[in-house]
């Protein structure tokens, strides 16, 4: 068999982070397989489709380097197919056009809550003699679904889940305006597009038991459904807004990796021997759908930030080094000019080791950026006290006189003016760290100092003396 999955996000808003690991499941679940993996964007929903959010969907996807194999497909553009294969159900006997009233549904639904039952319409047209139709209502066409017996799914995640068909409602395929429902338009396009496995969110579960009566009626063959449980916040309820960002713009925005991310969303239900860290391709190799927990994962922020730290300590210098620039001039809209760029280079390997992302080492890196009178930060503004001014105004002349300017002689020269004053070397350290960067913790000292260059260090020395 060949495999074929797809992602199908309503654009109704950003990709969402449960959105984006469906998505990641699906790609490495073909690419395990030998097979393809596509887009569709279902857009059915003209009220609350927008272009932006198909956009922000495929950004998403795109810096996920989760795109589809090939060109997205619009559910919408697809309607015309969705409505012959409803006329088909019509013409077979297995779809029926119902005229219920909003009214009569209304108290349809409220009798059914009150005898406990979940199929909500009591099927009063699908045997009624259309000769007796209102020539007021447009009608809804519903599915004939089967009265007795009962549908299981061998669903790849969740196990074997069986429901008695009398719950099932004659679920609408065509609304009276003569659109189709999502549930009709998601089953013609998985046959038409010849979907062998549904990776989707637990909370299609239901609708999986829906759809399949409509496989039934077309006499199609039902692909597998895998149906993977949700993303929970810490609290162990949905993940949500208010336990912090959910849509991957935001995680792009706050300077995480792509492929940090991917790691951690994959860890996020799926495992492999305990192994935290897991390249897309080790991934392909290992990537088991049966082997995804059933039971929801917890999104920990702390776990993605170990994961991205590590992914920047561990990617090449030239890339990361890349990525740093590109965000320098975009976010901070700083100006670059070679002798900034030169200490970026010199300083990425002390900056990269102390940052859990790319605007955390952005900001660290306005050490080697900012020119004098530096901004001061709070804690650094109260370690200058007046006479921390004054005595680092004594670094001045052996910093001017050192003709060698390398870490080396930087350290022997601190360590000296220390013992000179009969002071610690973190009396020096510290009030010089915040007059050089502004900040109380920065890396290595001496390395800072070299990297400054001479005319730049005393430049802010005297700047704040
Ligand atoms: N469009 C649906 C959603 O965004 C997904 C449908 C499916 O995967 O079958 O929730």
């Amino acid at each position: 068999m060949t495999v074929i999955t797809r992602f199908a996000p309503s654009p109704t808003g950003f990709l969402h982070i449960g959105g984006a690991r469906t998505a990641l499941f699906n790609y490495l679940f073909a690419r395990r397989n030998n097979g393809k993996y596509i887009l569709r964007i279902e857009d059915t929903d003209r009220q609350r489709s927008t272009e932006n959010a198909v956009k922000a969907i495929m950004n998403g996807l795109s810096w996920l380097e989760l795109s589809g194999d090939e060109q997205p497909i619009f559910q919408y553009s697809q309607q015309e197919r969705h409505k012959q294969v409803a006329s088909t159900l019509l013409e077979q006997g297995k779809a029926y056009k119902c005229y219920c009233s909003a009214k009569e549904l209304e108290e349809m639904r409220a009798l059914a809550r009150r005898e406990g039952k979940t199929a909500l319409y009591d099927r009063r047209w699908r045997d009624r003699d259309p000769a007796t139709a209102p020539s007021n209502v447009a009608p809804v066409v519903r599915i004939k679904s089967p009265l007795k017996g009962s549908t299981t799914i061998d669903d790849l995640v969740q196990g074997r889940v069986e429901v008695k068909n009398e719950q099932l409602d004659d679920f609408v395929i065509l609304r009276a305006d003569g659109t189709p429902t999502y549930m009709l338009s998601v089953v013609v396009d998985d046959h038409d597009m010849e979907i062998s496995h549904v990776i989707r969110g637990d909370d299609h579960l239901n609708n999986a038991f829906r759809q399949y009566q409509l496989y039934a009626a077309m006499d199609w063959r039902a692909p597998k459904f895998a149906h993977i449980p949700l993303i929970h916040g810490h609290d162990g309820t949905k993940l949500s807004k208010r336990h912090g960002a959910v849509g991957i713009d935001a995680y792009k925005d706050q300077g995480y990796l792509p492929e940090a991310l991917c790691n951690y969303l994959l860890r996020l239900g799926w495992g492999h021997e305990n192994a935290e860290f897991i390249t897309r391709k080790k991934a392909i190799g290992l990537f088991d759908i049966g082997a995804v927990g059933k039971s929801p994962s917890r999104f920990d922020i702390k776990k993605l930030d170990n994961i991205n730290a590590t992914y920047m300590r561990e990617m090449s210098e030239t890339h990361l080094y890349h990525l740093l620039e590109t965000h320098l001039r975009k976010n901070l809209d700083v100006t670059l000019d070679p002798i900034k760029l030169e200490r970026l280079h010199r300083g990425l390997s002390g900056l990269k080791v102390r940052a859990k992302n790319i605007n955390e080492l952005a900001s660290s890196a306005m050490i080697y950026i900012v020119s004098p009178p530096i901004n001061m930060d709070e804690k650094a503004d109260s370690i200058l006290s007046k006479d921390a001014r004054q005595l680092i105004r004594g670094l001045l002349e052996p910093f001017n006189e050192l003709t060698n300017w390398n870490k080396t002689k930087i350290e022997e020269i601190l360590k000296n003016f220390a013992t000179d004053c009969d002071i610690k070397f973190g009396s020096v350290a510290q009030p010089l760290r915040a007059a050089l960067t502004g900040t109380t913790s920065s890396p290595d000292i001496f390395e800072v100092i070299e990297i400054l260059g001479k005319e730049e260090v005393v430049q802010r020395i005297e700047a704040v003396c």
